[in-house]
C-alpha cells in the first residue's frame, strides 16, 4: 500500500477515502493534519490521503503526543483527521473555519438520557465545531460504517484470491 502496489487497504483509512470520493470532495494541493500516527489509522491515511492518485495529492502533517504547538498547527488545515483516541479533545478553537473535520474516534460514556445507559462520542466535540466546518462526520454513523464496508470488502477480495 505503501508504494502503490495492489494490496489490501487499511480498513479504516480506505473507509475514509471512500467518504472523500463519494462527497466529491476536491484534496489535491490541501493541508491535511492528521491526528494520531498509529499503524492501523494516522499512518496509513496519511500515506493514502498524500499519494500520487486521483483521490490524493494532499499535503500532509502527521501529529502526535509529543508535538508541540498542536492547536498552531490543527488550525492550519483544510482536512483535520483525528485518531488520537482521546474523547472530544478537538475542540472549536482547534478548528479553522470552513474545515473538513473527520473524526475516527469512537468513545462509550454513561450517559442518563439512552434506554442502555451509554452513547457513543468521538475525539472532536461535535456540537460546537460542527457549526465552523464545511463538512463532518458525526460519532456514531460516520466513518465507524466505513471500516466495516472496507473490511466486509476487503474479505470478499480475500476470498476471490485477488487484490486490487
Ligand atoms: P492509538 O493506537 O491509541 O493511537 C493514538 C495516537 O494519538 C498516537 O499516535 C498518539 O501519539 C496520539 N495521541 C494520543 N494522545 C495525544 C495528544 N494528547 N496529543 C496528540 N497526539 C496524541 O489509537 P488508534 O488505534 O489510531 O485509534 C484512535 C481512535 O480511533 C480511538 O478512539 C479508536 O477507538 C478509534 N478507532 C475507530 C475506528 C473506526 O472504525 N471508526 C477504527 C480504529 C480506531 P503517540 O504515538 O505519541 O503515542
Amino acid at each position: 500500500m505503501t508504494i502503490g502496489l495492489p494490496s489490501y487497504i487499511s480498513a479504516t483509512p480506505q473507509g475514509i477515502m471512500e467518504l472523500i470520493k463519494y462527497s466529491g470532495l476536491e484534496i489535491t494541493g490541501r493541508h491535511c493534519v492528521v491526528l494520531g500516527r498509529s499503524n492501523i489509522v494516522g499512518r496509513p491515511i496519511s500515506i493514502l490521503i498524500s499519494a500520487k492518485t486521483k483521490l490524493g495529492n494532499a499535503t500532509v502533517t502527521i501529529c502526535h503526543s509529543r508535538t508541540e504547538n498542536l492547536k498552531a498547527i490543527t488550525r492550519q488545515a483544510d482536512i483535520l483527521i483525528a485518531a488520537i483516541g482521546q474523547p472530544e479533545f478537538v475542540t472549536a478553537d482547534m478548528v479553522k473555519e470552513g474545515a473538513i473535520v473527520i473524526d475516527v474516534g469512537i468513545h462509550r460514556v454513561k450517559s442518563d438520557k439512552t434506554k442502555s445507559g451509554y452513547r457513543l462520542i468521538g475525539d472532536v466535540k461535535f456540537d460546537t465545531v460542527a457549526s465552523k466546518c464545511s463538512y463532518i462526520t458525526p460519532v456514531p454513523g460516520g466513518v465507524g460504517p466505513m471500516t466495516i464496508v472496507a473490511l466486509l470488502k476487503n474479505t470478499l477480495l480475500a476470498a476471490k484470491k485477488t487484490i486490487y
